[in-house]
């Protein structure tokens, strides 16, 4: 799979689909899943301290033939570990269990209110000390952003956040082109509740293709990076399967066009 990357607005490069491992248990599952996804082609692997699997994520990549160089992984700060000094320490324990020597991007999981500015200082410090390639934002709805953008000395290069079919955010992606923020996606298959829908269906009928590879294709093209979760082989492979194909402009309306701005997951302004 010909896995492209996208250049983040501070120069480091991000490949455009990744593994998200949320409630992969850590152990032999964690590692049997990063061994597959490794050989389908997969480079970035999103995790958080939140997940409890960050040690089996490092022991599968220490364990795996990839130079680290070609890897991309992220890892965030939990929203009980924020403030300055909790999340240097936070972050000094992922890297610790991940055992790695550098991370590549590191996220704040969610804006807990009155604690992120504080949080984002930390995360400035790790970047300009070097302990980390890049820093950015989860969960920020454009509130959140426009309060960090004008309290900030470095910019988030990403903003990770729910974004499926049933869930455009339009106005949000908006904003972050305009800032020059990439928008990454969790939950892009809303985890699997959707692949239903009769006109993801037909689209995907017409490209020999499923519904899971329209929907992750649909985010592609519309320079968004998903990160869909699975731990079964042949899922894997199907959702990394999605670069030989593309989707008409009309297909990529109708599938906008199933918006209901509709959360699965919390709403950012209503999170301790
Ligand atoms: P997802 O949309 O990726 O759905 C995963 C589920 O969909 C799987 O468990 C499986 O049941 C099903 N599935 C996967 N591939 C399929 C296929 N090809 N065909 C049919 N069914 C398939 O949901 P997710 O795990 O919630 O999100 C992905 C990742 O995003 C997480 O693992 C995590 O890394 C990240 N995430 C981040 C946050 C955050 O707050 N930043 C929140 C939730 C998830």
């Amino acid at each position: 799979n010909n896995f492209g990357k996208i250049k983040l607005h501070n120069g480091v490069e991000m490949p455009v689909l990744g593994l998200g491992v949320y409630k992969v248990e850590d152990g032999t599952q964690i590692e049997e899943t990063i061994h597959s996804a490794l050989d389908f082609g997969y480079r970035l692997i999103d995790t958080a301290s939140f997940y409890e699997n960050e040690e089996g994520v490092g022991r599968a990549i220490r364990n795996s033939s990839v130079p680290r160089e070609e890897l991309f992984i992220t890892t965030k700060v939990w929203n009980s570990e924020q403030g300055y000094e909790n999340t240097l320490r936070a972050f000094d324990q992922s890297m610790e269990k991940l055992e790695l020597d550098y991370l590549d991007l590191y996220l704040v999981h969610w804006p807990v209110k009155g604690m992120y500015l504080e949080t984002w200082r930390a995360l400035e410090k790790l970047y300009q000390d070097g302990k980390v390639k890049a820093i950015g934002v989860s969960n920020f709805k454009t509130h959140h952003l426009k309060d960090l953008l004008s309290n900030c000395q470095e910019r988030p290069v990403i903003n990770q956040v729910e974004l499926h079919p049933l869930l455009l955010q339009a106005e949000l992606r908006n904003f972050c082109s305009q800032q020059d923020i990439v928008v990454e996606a969790w939950s892009p298959l809303s985890r699997g509740r959707f692949l239903d829908e009769p006109i993801l269906r037909s689209i995907a009928e017409r490209h020999g293709k499923t519904p899971a590879q329209i929907i992750l294709r649909w985010h592609l093209q519309h320079e968004i990076i998903p990160i869909p979760k699975s731990i079964t082989p042949s899922r894997l492979k199907e959702n990394a399967e999605v670069f030989d194909f593309q989707l008409s402009q009309q297909e990529m309306a109708e599938i906008d066009g199933l918006n209901k701005n509709q959360r699965f997951g919390a709403d950012p302004d209503h999170i301790d």
